[in-house]
């Protein structure tokens, strides 16, 4: 199934998108069923948001070996986790906001893990059983600030800062096998796959477990392969990951 989050007559619901509708679906996350009551919804009329609307983003840095020999880093012995902030989530479509404080954002495209239900110190085995499905992410990044900060709340963490979607796939066995490509303007900027992950998906979601508890809706991103570059205003970014399908935005200067 595809789960998507879309407004139709000023209501904010998740639906299944079925090619060229979507049936409106209600229930807690990991129990979403089709709505009584309910019409499907034009797709071509429905305004889409954000799959979901996570209460946080734990992103993992340099988990791609071509990535953190781009970026000059050593191979990380164990997850290099930071935040970003819910207030960064757009949807597809969305427009990425310049900020005037950066002179170097960049596009970071990844696969993320929606989490269904709570997970508390799960282990790899039970990991998938918290799992809703997969969607795209699009890590932007003030780099210069991130370098001159050291640590990544600020690079990370401005407003439109995590384009998130179009969908949640639920259908996907295997996540460690996706093939993730990054277009600017059209041009292929990346072009990996999720086999190279050096933390996989399981690993991730049971180690980030011990740590915090992971809430129904939470959202994991896996890190970016290489080929990050700038994004300047006007420019139309797009993730595009196999099986799930192409989160598109565009970068605008800021108001
Ligand atoms: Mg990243």
């Amino acid at each position: 199934m595809k789960i998507v989050r879309y407004k139709s007559d000023g209501r904010v619901s998740f639906g299944a998108l079925d090619g060229v509708s979507i049936t409106p679906l209600e229930g807690a996350l990991d129990a979403l069923k089709p709505a009584r009551d309910a019409s499907p919804a034009r797709a071509a009329s429905a305004e889409l948001l954000a799959p979901i609307a996570p209460g946080k983003i734990v992103a993992v840095g340099v988990n791609y070996r071509d990535h953190a020999l781009e970026m000059g880093r050593q191979l990380p012995e164990e997850p290099l986790l930071f935040i970003k902030p819910s207030t960064c989530v757009i949807g597809p479509g969305d427009a990425i906001i310049y900020p005037p404080q950066t002179k170097l954002m960049h596009y970071e495209g990844e696969l993320a893990i929606v989490i269904a239900r709570t997970a508390s110190k799960v282990s790899q085995a039970d990991a998938r059983k918290h799992v809703l499905g997969y969607t795209c992410l699009n890590d932007v990044t003030a780099r210069d600030l991130q370098r001159k900060d050291v640590q990544f709340t600020r690079g990370k963490g401005f407003d439109t800062f995590a384009p998130l979607g179009p969908v949640i796939e639920t259908e996907i066995a295997n996540p460690d096998n996706l093939e993730l490509t990054t277009r600017l303007n059209g041009e292929v900027r990346q072009h990996g796959t999720t086999s190279n992950l050096i933390f996989k998906c399981d690993f991730l979601l049971s180690y980030i477990s011990q740590i915090m508890t992971l809430l129904p809706g939470d959202v994991i991103s896996t890190g970016t392969p290489s080929g990050v570059g700038e994004m300047k205003p006007g420019d139309t970014v797009e993730v595009e990951i196999e099986k799930i399908g192409c989160l598109r935005n565009i970068v605008a200067a800021p108001h």
